[in-house]
């Protein structure tokens, strides 16, 4: 744009609003906007009656935020999929969206400590009831669902013990009872499982995980279908709890990557579970894949061929036994999160399940000595080695 003639003031107020370009950028730009222009007061009536494709605002729609939402909507097989700020956000808006006063929500007895806290502390302040029932056993979660819960809230794979939910199955048995089943699918991901495609009515990724996969970024996703989408979105822009678009455009950088990592990480953990479960420092190893699981056979036949980038184990000593190897990992770094490139591990009783009382955790199998490892795309002898040196140190 020619400044000449301009003042200042306009020069500056105006600056770098219009970028001109005749060739088309091979990425997507970032549109790090609040807000966007819209020609006439008929062009805004289009828009907002879904007739004309455009943004106005970006807690309504944004475009980065649009082509996050669409690719997971393939990825999910679902007809529609809304973002949020992160998966906390995509849980609570999700079940806000479905309950109300005087509802009862089912959940699994072992879920991710926040998803833990939103439903023990704060849901009742909306006059919302909440059961558990170990996920594991069809025959109570029967039991359960005749009380009529309107939604039954599940992880496709549990964390940290890895234990796989019959989705299939409880979907059917919710189906009966006119239950919604929502399925926190972030361990698996909808590369190892589709839950929308065996029954679930919605499907909630963590984007700040795997799907994400490098911890530079912040998101939640629910998909699932149109009618259930609308009111999700809605119920996203009036709580404000909306994606930022550059958080956004990093997840689609992330999810581009997304099957070379999931197979690699897959790889490296089946390998690496398999050499801990014969190692003499370990008590016990938890990981879909091995024969010794109590869910093998269920997860041989609900996951693709894989079981996953997490393996949890425990080892001898307790909390000290646990202190002492995570200060011996010298390549394996210790943070409370999942699903990136590097390999991690945490400490379930000192993070997720943080807030249970001991005798709570150990109900649910939560010991002292459990370490939660998530495999990273590193090379599988450089992860055994430095979780060998450090085993050498117990
Ligand atoms: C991390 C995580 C969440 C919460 O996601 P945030 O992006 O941290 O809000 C929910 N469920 C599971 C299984 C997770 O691992």
């Amino acid at each position: 744009m020619n400044g000449k003639g301009r003042s200042v003031e306009s020069i500056c107020a105006s600056a770098g609003r219009d970028v001109r370009s005749a060739t088309k950028p091979l990425m997507a730009p970032i549109y790090q906007d609040s807000v966007f222009e819209v020609e006439s007061l008929e062009q805004l009536d289009e828009i907002y009656a879904g007739r004309e494709d455009g943004f106005i605002y970006t807690r309504d729609g944004n475009p980065n935020v649009g082509t996050l939402e669409s690719v997971v909507t393939e990825l999910e097989n679902a007809d529609d999929a809304v973002a949020f700020a992160s998966g906390m956000g995509a849980i609570g808006n999700t079940l806000l969206s479905l309950v109300g006063a005087g509802d009862t929500v089912l959940a699994g007895d072992v879920l991710y400590g926040g998803t833990n806290l939103l439903l023990r502390k704060h849901l009742s302040k909306f006059g919302v009831g909440v059961e558990f029932v170990d996920v594991t056993d069809l025959g109570l979660i029967e039991k359960a669902l005749e009380l009529g819960p309107r939604v039954m809230l599940v992880e496709s794979i549990t964390n940290p013990l890895l234990r796989v939910t019959d989705i299939e199955a409880i979907s059917k048995l919710a189906s009966a009872s006119g239950t919604r089943v929502v399925v926190d699918n972030t361990l698996a991901t909808p590369l190892l499982m589709r839950p929308l495609d065996i029954g679930a009515d919605v499907t909630i990724h963590s984007a700040t995980k795997v799907l994400g996969g490098h911890s530079d970024a912040m998101g939640g996703v629910a998909a699932g279908r149109f009618e259930t989408m609308a009111v999700l979105r809605e119920s996203n822009r009036v709580w404000g709890s909306t994606l930022d678009p550059f958080a956004a455009w990093l997840i689609v950088r992330g999810i581009r990557t997304l099957p070379l990592r999931v197979a690699r990480v897959c790889e490296n953990a089946l390998r690496v579970a398999d050499y801990l479960s014969r190692h003499p420092a370990v008590l016990s190893t938890h990981y879909p894949g091995l024969r010794s699981h109590p869910d093998h056979d269920l997860a041989t036949s609900m996951l693709d061929g894989r079981f996953g980038s997490m393996v949890s184990f425990e080892l001898r000593g307790g909390v000290e036994g646990a202190s002492r190897f995570i200060r011996a990992l010298e390549m394996i770094r210790f943070a409370a999160s999942l699903g990136e490139t590097c390999t991690t591990v945490s400490h379930p009783a000192k993070t997720s399940h943080r807030a249970l009382s001991e005798g709570e955790r150990e109900e649910v199998g939560i010991y002292g000595g459990l370490i939660r490892m998530s495999c990273g795309i590193e090379s599988e002898e450089d992860i055994e080695a430095d979780l060998g040196q450090a085993l050498e140190k117990l």
